[in-house]
């Protein structure tokens, strides 16, 4: 059990911190969904979000979670019948796929294992042998959040114009938006799709699909399309309910437009990334010195190929439940479980543990995280490298110089 003096940091990849002023925002009576105001406030929301995403294109906000925004991306693109591939690097992309399959779409996946990034190579290959251009779609997801491994997009939509595939690029950015770079319209992405609760520092409760004009004109005939998802109804309506489908998600526009001010008009995106890329490297130092000796180490060997806004930690068989209950208890912190990362029959990852570090994040956040998990190492008699610390500080020390 968590003890209720000091401040807890729940230190998992989603829902990640709140910060005050969002909360705050929260907190105020409903306001009168047809006055104009909030009609305003939803319009440079839009405006802001696309400029997160890097795109000019559309942006469709649902009342949903990740999950809900997976769904409606296919259910506006495709009908039954429709064949897609998926390229996968952990728990994440199967997910997606898993819903499309559900929905009567076709699903080839192809797997990249739990620690290394998409080949872009493969995905050549499998596109130049689909001679009838049968593929409507590739879907991947730019940071997996329960592997860690970070995708290369740029190189994916290369393989598919080499092959000189047809077929629409759709990316799953939840972990990675306003964390990782991402360029929606420089990279030739056609669908995004994104959610509140990870790196936008807003409650869970929207979801976020950014479609160009290509992928508009490729769904116009989709025929999974229900009224509730579909996008078209959404964008640039005469009333400001149909933008929502209904009643708008009152308190969310205000968390949401309170944590965009941070994010881009006071810290500003290019800051914040560059704040996750000097806190992750602060993160792999400790690993990387712990991993010297003892069997903690980081799950992605290629630091290019790492997230800059959750880290996956393999540890002995049982010590990653070991050292996420440890500092739960003595030092308020609670680390994200291993997700999707053993294999069957084993039911449970508990040799993982996952350091959530997007958001509202800085860096004796971090310094406190890896600090507790030292403690935790310390009582349990882990066996580990030593210097996890200073070489942390050092990271983060040459990340400001620099
Ligand atoms: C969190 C996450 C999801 C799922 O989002 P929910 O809001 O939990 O439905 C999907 N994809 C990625 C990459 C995520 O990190």
């Amino acid at each position: 059990m968590p003890k209720s003096y000091g401040r807890h940091y729940v230190a998992i990849p989603g829902p990640s911190v709140l910060p005050d002023r969002v909360i705050q925002a929260m907190m105020r009576p409903a306001p009168n969904i047809y006055s104009t105001r909030l009609a305003d406030l939803v319009d440079g929301i839009l405006a802001d979000l696309r400029n997160v995403a890097r795109t000019h294109h559309n942006c469709c906000i649902y009342i949903a979670n990740g999950h809900g925004a997976w769904e409606a991306a296919l259910a506006n693109l495709f009908s039954q019948g429709d064949r897609i591939l998926v390229l996968s690097t952990g728990i994440f992309a199967q997910g997606w796929g898993g819903f499309a399959t559900a929905m009567g779409i076709e699903v080839d996946e192809v797997s990249f294992g739990k620690c290394s990034d998409v080949d872009a190579g493969v995905v050549y290959d499998r596109l130049s042998q689909d001679r009838e251009h049968t593929y409507s779609a590739v879907l991947v997801v730019h940071t997996d959040t329960s592997t860690s491994v970070r995708n290369n997009i740029p190189l994916i939509r290369k393989a598919l114009d080499e092959a000189g595939h047809p077929a629409l690029l759709a990316v799953d950015c939840i972990a990675s938006l306003a964390c990782d770079r991402f360029e929606m319209d420089a990279w030739g992405v056609d669908v995004m799709v994104a959610a509140s609760q990870k790196g936008l520092m807003t409650p869970p409760g929207l979801g976020f699909l950014f479609f160009n004009e290509r992928a508009r004109e490729a769904g116009m005939s989709a025929g999974l399309r229900t009224p509730y998802w579909d996008w078209e109804r959404r964008i640039d309506p005469d009333e400001f309910y149909l933008l929502f489908c209904g009643t708008a998600p009152t308190h969310h526009i205000y968390a949401l437009r309170e944590a965009l001010d941070m994010l881009i008009y006071e810290e500003g995106l290019d800051a914040a990334l560059a704040r996750h890329a000097r806190i992750a490297a602060a993160g792999w130092a400790a690993v990387e010195a712990w991993s010297q000796c003892g069997e903690l180490c980081l799950n992605v060997e290629d630091a290019g190929k790492r997230s800059h806004a959750v880290t996956t930690i393999r540890a002995s068989r049982k010590d990653g439940s070991r050292i996420r209950d440890w500092v739960e208890e003595h030092s308020g912190v609670t680390l994200g479980i291993g997700l999707g990362m053993a294999a069957p029959p084993e039911l449970t990852s508990s040799q993982y543990f996952r350091l959530g570090h997007m958001g509202h994040i800085n860096d004796q956040m971090m310094m406190g995280l890896l600090g507790s998990i030292e403690c935790a190492c310390d009582a349990l008699g882990i066996e580990r490298g030593a210097g996890a610390l200073g070489a942390a500080a050092a990271t983060l020390a040459g990340g400001r110089s620099g």
